[in-house]
């Protein structure tokens, strides 16, 4: 089962309420400088440096970061060489570059100008122009400050300027206001969920930084396909956070031919290849935690433990075997034994079984919920084309009135079939969806543990 539409459709919803604000302008490229135009905005560059300092503090507490003093001074002026050149008030930005402990092919960008590169892009970039590239790219979100255009986009999908103004008028951190909005902190800080327009506007900064700092503009997006190719493990994070369009290589080669004369691009990776030498000869990163990818089909699960443990979320709590993983993505939340995430041929990647709990916002205002779960089932068709209702009932989940609804879908797991069982209730204009998920012929099984997690939900007021 694939939980990611939730959000998707969600998405949709503000897109088609706000298109006219929405729609970013394209760049205009042409003779001389390139108008790089931000999305809407209600936060000011400070107030990007102030969010992207809180996050990063809570960042730097969730990832293990390389204190490693050569490397953090090379990719520090390497990147501050690069962001010399970046369009759009770049002296405004803090401009920090970290090194994140992992050998997985990954980097991200806070707002405010917090840069972090995973050890893995060193380690797999052939030269100079492609580590450029990367950072090229991160610092093309600072400028384009697609973070708080996303907060934007959750003020005015909110309540609009009555929230905006309730959040500025509030004491605290402006951080903790936009938590309340549902963006959340750190590493699973929505602020960080780049649509694909942003990742276009980030590679066509990228380009233009790279051209005008004297690098072969053309390294980045050919970098992004050969670890595509070479590292598929290595780079799943990679591409579920940037997605990776086919006609990206068009996009940049037509913006290429519209920034100037060409040139052959510095070909001076003395530096970098120190740097590379020397991370190379450092201990290697620590295990990476997170549920492995194993072939479910020959190695099921192991069972449920019977203990449980405890989780709070802002709108909903439960209790879920003490076995299993959570893990948050978007707005949706999966629990999961490990092993029970599957990999597909394309490298996406689907839960076969545990438990997902989502929130869905109907398209249409005053819905009942039997037409709302109905909604979100059509939603979640779209990546599950084989998902069929086999049975619908009204329920009461802790005084609430909910929908119960049994499906049928294929399993990721290759030839079996999959048994769901979803439990919709109201939460204010959203509908909460909990999904219980397992290969048809071991639903029975985990019924027993899918009862006790039902059991133990509360939601908040
Ligand atoms: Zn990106």
């Amino acid at each position: 089962m694939s939980t990611r539409v939730a959000w998707q459709a969600r998405t949709r919803l503000v897109a088609a309420f706000l298109a006219c604000l929405l729609l970013s302008p394209p760049v205009v490229l042409g003779v001389g400088k390139p108008d790089f135009k931000p999305g809407y905005n209600f936060f000011s560059i400070q107030e990007d440096v102030e969010t992207g300092r809180e996050n990063s503090a809570q960042v730097d507490k969730q990832l293990p970061l390389l204190n490693d003093a050569e490397a953090l001074n090379y990719v520090n002026s390497l990147g501050k060489r690069l962001v010399a050149f970046a369009p759009n008030n770049h002296a405004e930005y803090v401009w920090q570059f970290r090194i994140v402990n992992s050998s997985e092919i990954n980097a991200f960008a806070l707002p405010g100008g917090y840069i972090y590169v995973n050890r893995g892009v060193f380690d797999a970039a052939e030269n100079e122009a492609q580590l450029a590239g990367v950072i090229a790219h991160e610092s093309g979100h600072v400028v384009m400050r697609h973070g708080t255009h996303i907060a934007s986009q959750a003020v005015l999908a909110q309540g609009g300027l009555a929230i905006l103004n309730a959040i500025l008028g509030q004491s605290g951190s402006l951080t903790t206001q936009l938590t309340q909005l549902g963006l959340g902190l750190g590493v699973d800080s929505l602020l960080l969920k780049n649509s694909r327009t942003a990742e276009t506007q980030a590679d066509e900064v990228g380009t233009y930084i790279l051209y005008q700092a004297g690098y072969d503009p053309r390294a980045m997006v050919p970098f992004f396909q050969i670890i595509a190719k070479k590292y598929p493990q290595r780079t799943l994070q990679f591409f579920s956070d940037h997605p990776n369009p086919e006609n990206r290589i068009r996009d940049v080669d037509q913006e290429i031919a519209q920034l100037g004369p060409p040139h052959g691009g510095r070909t001076d990776d003395g530096e970098f290849d120190s740097a590379k030498q020397h991370l190379a000869a450092l201990a290697p990163p620590p295990e990476r935690k997170g549920t492995p990818k194993i072939d479910a089909k020959s190695h099921p699960p192991p069972l449920p433990s019977a203990n449980l443990t405890h989780f709070d979320g802002k709108i909903f709590s439960l209790d879920y075997p003490d076995n299993w993983q959570l893990q948050r993505s978007e707005d949706s939340v999966a629990l999961c034994p490990p092993g029970g995430m599957v990999t597909g041929a394309e490298g996406e990647t689907a839960q076969a079984y545990g438990a997902a709990v989502s929130l869905y916002t109907p398209q249409q205002g005053n819905w009942g919920l039997v037409d709302a779960t109905q909604e979100f089932v059509e939603s979640m068709r779209q990546s599950n084309p084989q998902l069929h209702v086999l049975q619908q009932t009204g329920m009461n989940l802790r005084g609430n009135p909910a929908v119960s609804t049994l499906l049928q879908n294929d399993s990721p797991v290759e030839g079996q079939r999959e048994t769901d069982h979803l439990v919709t209730v109201r939460r204010r204009e959203s509908v909460l969806a909990f999904i219980f998920i397992a290969p048809a012929g071991a639903f029975e099984s985990y019924a027993p543990t899918f009862d006790k997690i039902l059991q133990s939900i509360n939601l908040a007021p």
